[in-house]
């Protein structure tokens, strides 16, 4: 029904917060982008649920929710992810009431999230804004993973693989690419994008 309040003339109906999603392959920089680009950008960030090991220096509620298959199913079966896909061997999934309760309340949203997740948020929020963040070079993205040093050779492989696809697909599919030369230059571009006028937030977009 249409009630005065929904007007987008309102001053007393509070903006809602936008779904900043950022993609890209696996090392290229997504975390550390994204860590930087907190201190530049107020945001809410989206904790995943995912059946893969905690690394190194992660702790559960933290970096993700570490669960076992049978936990991540229970929730992908009641409906508590806004998307969820498998990548290299593993489940991850964005859980839902979090992510809503906070663009209602205003909050920008960031969920770093792998290409088919970032596709089906896209589906069902379109207004969700989509960064793909590109390495400068494939070399140098997997000379970035291997670095890292936290990833078996194995799981290198594979994601490199998928990177391939990944990369081939980007320019298509996503809002931005943003590429992660350094990282200072790759939170000035996201800034950019997050600043200019199309981009804003629209208090007169439904709700979801
Ligand atoms: P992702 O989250 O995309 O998997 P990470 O943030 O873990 O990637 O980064 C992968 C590796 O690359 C880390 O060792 C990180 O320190 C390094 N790295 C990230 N951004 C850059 C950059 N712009 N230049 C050089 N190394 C980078
Ligand atoms: P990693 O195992 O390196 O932490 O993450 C592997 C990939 O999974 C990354 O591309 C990361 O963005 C993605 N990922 C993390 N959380 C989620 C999620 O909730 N949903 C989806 N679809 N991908 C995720």
């Amino acid at each position: 029904a249409n009630v005065p309040h929904s007007s987008k003339s309102s001053p007393d109906r509070a903006a809602r917060g936008r779904l900043i999603v950022v993609s890209g392959p696996s090392g290229v920089g997504k975390s550390t982008v994204v860590s930087a680009l907190a201190e530049r950008h107020a945001f809410f960030f989206s904790i995943s649920a995912t059946t893969r090991a905690a690394r190194p220096g992660e702790t559960n509620g933290v970096e993700y929710f570490f669960l076992n298959p049978d936990a991540f199913e229970r929730m992908r079966e009641r409906g508590e992810l806004l998307e969820w896909a498998e990548y290299s061997t593993h489940l991850y999934g964005t859980p839902r009431t979090p992510v809503l309760e906070r663009v209602a309340a205003g909050d920008d949203v960031l969920l770093d999230i792998e290409v088919m997740g970032a596709m089906q948020v896209k589906g069902s929020y379109p207004e969700a804004i989509t960064l793909f963040l590109t390495p400068p070079t494939v070399a140098e993205l997997e000379r970035r993973l291997r670095n890292r040093g936290d990833t078996s050779p194995a799981d290198i492989d594979r994601r490199l693989a998928i990177a391939q696809w990944q990369l081939e697909v980007a320019e298509e599919r996503f809002d931005h690419i943003v590429v992660n030369d350094s990282v200072e230059a790759a939170v000035e571009r996201i800034l950019r994008i997050l600043e200019a006028p199309s981009t804003k937030a629209d208090d007169d977009s439904p709700p979801h």
